[in-house]
């Protein structure tokens, strides 16, 4: 879409360049899409391009794995069996990557262009690098105008559909995911309406060292919703079904042509018990049931197989040339 009310673009990182009516431009898929009048109340006027940037992509240390803002789908697609590749036995969680990158059900051409840091500040419900970061414990750097730095955990940045807790002019720098969250049990499912639709539910659960359960669920709600059990819980279906009435209202599901409130909140409640008794299960035997259509490779153990779907595993889109 034609952006007609700019008059400059701006290559520049520098969050003491901005001023009222511009925007930060990433990827661009959602500002060449939604328009110049679809941000804020007045039409925007400047384009600030972290284009040149020249932020690393990905950076893996022993600390965990860093990500800038301007890091890609695709980039991030390629992460595992790349960079990492010697730390895949360490870090299971890294599973989770390539099926959220998958959720992300778009072209090659917005796979190749579009962020992290475009889509956590999109801030959609069904913003499949939100559900990643989140799940793993993300914590967002920020960096304000007036030369500061802050950090915020990704579970809280995005605080309801196309909102989030950046002040005006803030930048969105990059994304620690941290090495003890990377090193957790993990297992994840989606769901949609359509065949390779946007999300309507989310969840990622994580089994830390400790035995800490972390869920995290997103795409159903209108921001993420994370639920913390410590080892001791001995977390039954009772126990998680209490824990989900108590930290999701029924107005914080999300309405739209996505999936009614309704199914999102029964799909979320069956998908958690899902993974519950997966992450309940020894590591290696095949979960008795896995919803949707994408989901990690499952660590083969010598006595088990593939694990069942209801749901037949879909190519992502760039692997079919959309
Ligand atoms: C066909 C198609 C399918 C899509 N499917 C999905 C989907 O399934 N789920 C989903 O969530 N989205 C989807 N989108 C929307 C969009 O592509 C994504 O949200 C994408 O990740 C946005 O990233 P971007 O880098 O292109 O952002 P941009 O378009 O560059 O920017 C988006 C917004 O974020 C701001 N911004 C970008 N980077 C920063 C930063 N570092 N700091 C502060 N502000 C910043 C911009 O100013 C702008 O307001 C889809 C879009 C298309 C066209």
């Amino acid at each position: 879409m034609d952006m007609n009310t700019i008059e400059a673009v701006v290559r520049t990182e520098d969050p003491a360049e901005w001023r009222d009516g511009d925007a930060w431009l990433a990827g661009g898929t959602v500002l060449f899409s939604y328009g110049s009048l679809a941000f804020g109340k007045e039409p925007l006027r400047r384009l600030l391009d972290l284009g040149s940037a020249g932020w690393p992509a990905v950076t893996v240390t022993d600390a965990g794995i860093e990500l800038a803002a301007t890091c890609t789908v695709a980039e991030l697609y390629a992460l595992p069996g790349s960079a990492a590749a010697d730390r895949d036995t360490a870090w299971p969680a890294l599973d989770l990557v390539r099926p959220c990158c998958d959720s992300f059900v778009a072209s090659f051409k917005v796979w190749n262009m579009s962020t992290v840091g475009g889509n956590l500040c999109t801030s959609l419900p069904a913003g499949p690098m939100t559900s990643l970061c989140a799940a793993l414990d993300g914590v967002a750097t920020v960096l304000g105008a007036d030369g500061t730095s802050r950090t915020v955990p990704v579970a809280d940045f995005v605080t309801g559909d196309g909102r989030n807790c950046l002040a005006p002019g803030e930048l969105l720098r990059k994304v620690h995911l941290p090495a003890s969250a990377l090193a957790a049990r993990v297992a994840f499912r989606r769901l949609s309406l359509s065949n390779l639709g946007r999300s309507g539910v989310l969840l990622i659960g994580r089994l830390d060292a400790d035995g800490t359960l972390v869920l995290t669920v997103t795409a159903a709600t209108k921001r993420p919703v994370q639920l913390r059990f410590p080892a001791t819980a001995a977390i039954s279906a009772a126990a998680l079904i209490e824990a989900l009435d108590a930290a999701i209202p029924a107005e914080l599901y999300h309405d739209d042509i996505h999936g009614l409130p309704a199914w999102r909140k029964d799909m979320t409640y069956r998908l958690a018990e899902e993974i519950r008794a997966e992450l309940a299960s020894p590591a290696g035997v095949p979960p008795a049931r896995v919803s949707g259509d994408f989901w990690p490779p499952q660590r083969k153990s010598p006595q088990h197989g593939s694990p069942q779907s209801t749901v037949t595993s879909q190519a992502s889109p760039q692997q079919e040339g959309a």
